[in-house]
This record gives C-alpha cells, sequence and structure tokens, in this order.
C-alpha cells in the first residue's frame, strides 16, 4: 500500500472518532490532579485505551500506562502524552484544591488517545516496520517538592520528574525516538512551532539553621535564620551580572518558612531555589555560585546552611529532521503554508522530555487552538478541533512516515543522531548532583 493510502485510512478514523477524542480531552480536563497524584486521569486513560481492545500496562512511573501496538521490536516510537495539571486557583475552572489544566495536558491526553485510534484502529500499523508505544506519562510540572520528597523518603518514586522515573524504571529502554506537543497561544499570525531548545535547571532545597531566643531582651544571644536568608538572596541578586546572556540563566527564590513567631529571633528558616540555564555545563556552574552565596550568608552570621541539592530537568534539544516530518504533515494535511510556523523557539522554560532528548531523538510540537497564556487564570482551549484532533493527526501521520518502507526514516534520524549520555551516564549523573551538603559557618 502506498505511504498516502495509509495516511488517508488513519484520517479517516480520527475523523470518525472525532467527538470522542474531544469529548475525552474535556472529560480528562474535569479531574486535574498534581504530578504523582494522577489517579483518577490515569483510570481514565486506561479504560480509554481498553476500550481500544488494547492490553494496558499500569504504574509505570508510579502512576501512568502505557498501551503498546505488538512485539515487532524496532525502531520504537513512543507518542507522549502528560497527566498532571497545575494550581492556578485563580482560574475559573481550579478545583477546590486550585487544580486546573492550564498547561493543557488534558489536550496532550486526548492527542495521545487520538492518534492511538488513527493508527490502531484503522489497522495501518500493521502496514508499519516497527511499533509504537503511545504513553501516559505523569508529573511533567517540576512542583510540589514537599509530597514528592515525601514519596521519595517512602522508597515509591526516585524522581520529580515522571520520564525521568520511567527510564530509571527501565520502561523506556526499547524506545528508539519520542514525539509529543504542548499547546501554546499564538498572538502573532503564527500556527506551530517546530523545533525548540529550553532550559535544563536544578532545584535546592534549604535550611538556614541559627539559634532562638528573645527578640526584646536577648537578640544579641540569638543567630538569626531570617537574616541569614536575606543575605542569600542579596548575594544571588550581586551575581546576576556575571551570568552570560547566552546561558539564559534564571534564578528563582522563595522563602517557604521565615520564622515562626515575631517575637523570637528565628533559628530555622527554609527556601526553595531554581538555577535554570542553557547547557548542561552551565547549570552545575551557576548552581556552584549559588551554593557560595548560601554558605557566604550562614558564614557571615555564624549559623549553618544544609542545602539539598538535587537536578531538575537537563535542557532540550528537538531533532530537526523529526520535527521536519511533522511540519509537512501541516502544510499537506493540516492547511498550513511555510508562513505559519515558527521554525525554532528557544526559552528558559523547562520541561523533563529534555531529559529524554540528551538521550534519543525527540520531538516537541508548540500546537495551537488555545488561549491565554500557560499556567494562567487566562488559559482555555478556543478551537476543539485544533486543539484535541489535529495534533492526533499530525502525530500518527508522522509515525507512518518514520515507520513505512521499513522504517528507513526512523533509521537514518536515529542514524545521525549523537546522545550526550547513555542511560547509564544520565543516571550517574542525576545521582552525583543529588546529595546534601550541611556547611557550619561558626567557625573560621
Ligand atoms: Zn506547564
Ligand atoms: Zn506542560
Amino acid at each position: 500500500m502506498l505511504k498516502e493510502e495509509l495516511k488517508k485510512l488513519c484520517i479517516e478514523a480520527i475523523d470518525n472518532n472525532k467527538e470522542k477524542i474531544i469529548q475525552f480531552g474535556k472529560n480528562i480536563y474535569e479531574t486535574p490532579e498534581l504530578g504523582y497524584k494522577e489517579f483518577k486521569t490515569t483510570e481514565k486513560v486506561i479504560s480509554a485505551f481498553k476500550d481500544l481492545g488494547q492490553e494496558v500496562e499500569t504504574e509505570i512511573a508510579y502512576t501512568g500506562c502505557r498501551i503498546s501496538s505488538g512485539s515487532k521490536s524496532s525502531p520504537v516510537i513512543a507518542v507522549i502524552g502528560e497527566l498532571d495539571s497545575i494550581i492556578c486557583p485563580s482560574h475559573k475552572d481550579a478545583n477546590s484544591d486550585g487544580n486546573v489544566h492550564a498547561c493543557g495536558h488534558h489536550v496532550q491526553l486526548a492527542n495521545l488517545y487520538g492518534s492511538a485510534i488513527g493508527l490502531l484502529n484503522s489497522g495501518v500499523i500493521n502496514k508499519l516496520d516497527g511499533r509504537v508505544d503511545f504513553i501516559a506519562i505523569p508529573s511533567e510540572e517540576c512542583v510540589d517538592y514537599g509530597y514528592r520528597t515525601k514519596l521519595i523518603n517512602e522508597g515509591k518514586i526516585k524522581y520529580f520528574g515522571g520520564k525521568q522515573e520511567a527510564l530509571y524504571r527501565g520502561k523506556f529502554d526499547e524506545i528508539d525516538i519520542y514525539m509529543q506537543c504542548h499547546m501554546k497561544d499564538f498572538d502573532d499570525g503564527k500556527k506551530c512551532i517546530v523545533n525548540s531548545k529550553c532550559d535544563g535547571f536544578m532545584t535546592k532545597i534549604v535550611k538556614f539553621i541559627g539559634k532562638s531566643s528573645h527578640a526584646g531582651f536577648a537578640p544579641h544571644e540569638g543567630i538569626n535564620a531570617l537574616n541569614m536568608a536575606n543575605l542569600a538572596v542579596n548575594n544571588i541578586n550581586a551575581l546576576r551580572e556575571t551570568f552570560k546572556d547566552e546561558d539564559k540563566v534564571r534564578v528563582s527564590a522563595i522563602i517557604t518558612n521565615g520564622g515562626d513567631l515575631v517575637n523570637v529571633v528565628p533559628d530555622t528558616v527554609c527556601m526553595e531555589i531554581m538555577v535554570r540555564a542553557f547547557t548542561t555545563d552551565a547549570i552545575i556552574e551557576i548552581n556552584k555560585k549559588i551554593t557560595k552565596a548560601l554558605k557566604a550568608a550562614a558564614f557571615a552570621l555564624s549559623g549553618s546552611v544544609e542545602i539539598n541539592d538535587r537536578v531538575g530537568y537537563l535542557p532540550l534539544k528537538t531533532d530537526e529532521k523529526l520535527s521536519n516530518l511533522y511540519k509537512k504533515n501541516m502544510i499537506e494535511y493540516g492547511n498550513l503554508s511555510d508562513d505559519d510556523f515558527i521554525e525554532m523557539y528557544e526559552t528558559a522554560g523547562s520541561t523533563d522530555l529534555g531529559d529524554l532528548s540528551q538521550l534519543k531523538p525527540c520531538m516537541h510540537i508548540w500546537a495551537s487552538g488555545i488561549t491565554g497564556g500557560l499556567h494562567t487564570a487566562d488559559f482555555k482551549v478556543g478551537d476543539d478541533y485544533t486543539a484535541y484532533v489535529l495534533p492526533a493527526k499530525m502525530l500518527a501521520l508522522t509515525v507512518i512516515d518514520l515507520l513505512y518502507n521499513n522504517a528507513e526514516k526512523a533509521k537514518a534520524i536515529l542514524d545521525s543522531f549523537k546522545a550526550n549520555f547513555t542511560k547509564k551516564e544520565y543516571l550517574e549523573f542525576l545521582d552525583k548532583n543529588t546529595f546534601i551538603d550541611l556547611f557550619d559557618g561558626s567557625d573560621l
């Protein structure tokens, strides 16, 4: 069968289930859950996958699930949809915990489901050479550190990011190529971003430890942990002029506990810090500077600081050959023209797809169909077909391109790809940079 005929069958299957795909996305929108709490959401995906007659693998990364097109072993393409929501209490659809799908992950899951319908229900998959896994993955947003640290301490997960966790558990060992979309609001007349480069980051959970005393009659006997935190923020600000523009550095800090009683010199103050940069080397270098800034603050007041470092996500770099297949499909089957695309988007935002892109070719498309900024109260789906259905078609058509005719296109992409890490090196890198540093500044 010609490739164009396969693509037509695939599009027909998706068009015939258009309403079902849209309703599935809307149903997911009703139960927003944060990362590693996506129990209801995972159940909904499992039951939709089962309805397609598929055997579903569950708990792939604590939550999450997957179906696979069969036993053909290689190449293996993964189509990914993310399960977690964010918190945005000011959004009109936020639930009582403030949770809402204002990052469009519910749309991703509809895209995932729709592409599975297109490739599996149509029977097209049987004419291709290779395998497709449809994966609903947890915990992309790097938030809610307290809950995730608890899961880590209980031995239930090892990493904050769902893709990191699945990789660690060996769930991605057979996968050669990853594909996914995020939604974006376009205000410049464009309709699709083909390639992205994103910052990676490290997280620091920081505890300044001083000595309590009466704030009125004996402050001189105390060691003020809040003053240490204030100094730390100033030290970090003093460093900002040393950051190179091309490294796209962002250092964000919040105080999560600033003391308990106003008439007691606070002996414990906690902070969370995120250190973002455009390359892995820059992340490590800037992170060291921030550590010195924190220790200097403790040193000045003869207090201590406990710094809990952890690799957040690694920088993303998408594979241009791979993304171009999606772009061509958007032109041929999605009515877009060359002017509608932004070829490359460089951003200081981050995603755990970045980690996967250090090991294997990744495609990350920014698709249209939503309005309002991501993670804001204005976020909403503007056009159901464009958001829920069109990317499902384009993902499926791109799989056809990759696996048609002895998977020659997938193999060419894999041949020219240069990995920055093997899985073993990657996990060693994460472990090496995850540690607790306790600095005692009481002595010279
Ligand atoms: Zn997000
Ligand atoms: Zn997202």
